[in-house]
């Protein structure tokens, strides 16, 4: 895929990915997505970031059709992943994945992610979660070998998770995708993603839209003349993590992707870094067997 307008990050298949994607979870219907794809487009965003579970995969690929053209883009210029829902998780994994594949209908998923580790309808004790886990890493393996799924990966793991997939998979994962911003930097995980050759990508860098309004982070902005989301943004893409920022508002899009023509200084990084807290502002998978 090119790369040449979005700085990105190798993955262990030997493919680039993009160090700024566009969330969409919430965004919805074929109007909104539109508008939010066809601003991110204008702005420079190559990559997009959907999931089973957001119900939007068949209006992200439609609208990507329709866009890519107009934008003077074709489908390996854009960076498409999507996600396994829990209610797949097992022995539906397969055609969870072929169902993702068909609602997008882009040819091809550039990533494709578990969601979560447990699977729906089972509490977090339940033994026959990493039995499940097992079933649908063979089955994104299997698709991944057909060329379906050009990385495969996973979101929401935890040290441990990470640790028993790494002993059984054929394929090791490419991506683990989990909460990151300055008030939950994640030091464990990360260490863990170093060792294997695993891209840690970050969700929720702006905790929901929560963190704009920290003053810490509104100091810094002030202090270099930015928007606390380009700051919270920085932070991570400064530590080479990539990031998705939700909008839905085509100025923040635009807002939101202006990362790359400046830097965060040490003391601001360590400010930023020195919130850690260990606070999340969504689900937490650390219960789940
Ligand atoms: P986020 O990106 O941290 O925050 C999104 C919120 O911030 C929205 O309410 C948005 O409102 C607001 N916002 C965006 N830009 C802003 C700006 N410049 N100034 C002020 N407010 C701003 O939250 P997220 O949606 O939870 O995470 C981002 C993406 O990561 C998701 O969309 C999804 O793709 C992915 N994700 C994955 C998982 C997972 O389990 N793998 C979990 C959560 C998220 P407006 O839309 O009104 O601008």
């Amino acid at each position: 895929m090119s790369s040449s307008s979005s700085p990105a990050v190798l993955l262990n298949t030997g493919v680039q990915m993009p160090l700024l994607g566009l969330g969409t979870y919430k965004l919805v219907g074929p109007e909104d997505v539109y508008q939010a794809v066809d601003a991110a487009l204008a702005a420079g965003y190559r990559s997009f970031d959907s999931a089973a579970v957001y119900r939007n995969e068949a209006d992200l690929g439609r609208v990507l059709k329709e866009l890519l053209p107009k934008h003077g883009l074709t489908r390996e210029d854009v960076f498409i992943t999507s996600k396994l829902g829990p209610k797949d998780q097992g022995e539906g994994a397969m055609e969870g994945a072929l169902r993702s594949l068909a609602q997008l209908d882009l040819g091809y998923i550039d990533l494709y992610l578990i969601h979560w580790p447990g699977t729906q309808g089972c509490v977090v004790t339940d033994q026959r979660n990493p039995g499940n886990r097992a079933e649908s890493w063979a089955a994104l393996e299997k698709l991944h070998a057909q060329g379906k799924l050009k990385a495969i990966g996973v979101s929401n793991y935890t040290p441990a998770h990470m640790r028993e997939l790494m002993q059984s998979c054929k394929i090791p994962p490419a991506v683990l995708q989990v909460e990151f911003h300055p008030k939950f930097c994640q030091t464990e995980l990360r260490k863990v993603c170093e060792e294997y050759g695993v891209c840690f990508q970050a969700y929720s860098s702006l905790g929901k839209g929560d963190l704009v309004t920290n003053p810490v982070v509104l100091e810094v902005a002030k202090n270099c003349e930015r928007t606390p989301a380009q700051v919270l943004l920085r932070w991570a893409v400064q530590q080479g993590v990539p990031v998705l920022p939700k909008s839905s508002n085509p100025d923040r899009i635009k807002d939101n992707a202006r990362l790359f023509d400046f830097t965060l200084s040490d003391t601001d990084m360590d400010r930023l870094s020195a919130l850690d807290c260990g606070h999340k502002f969504c689900r937490d998978a650390s219960q789940v067997v």
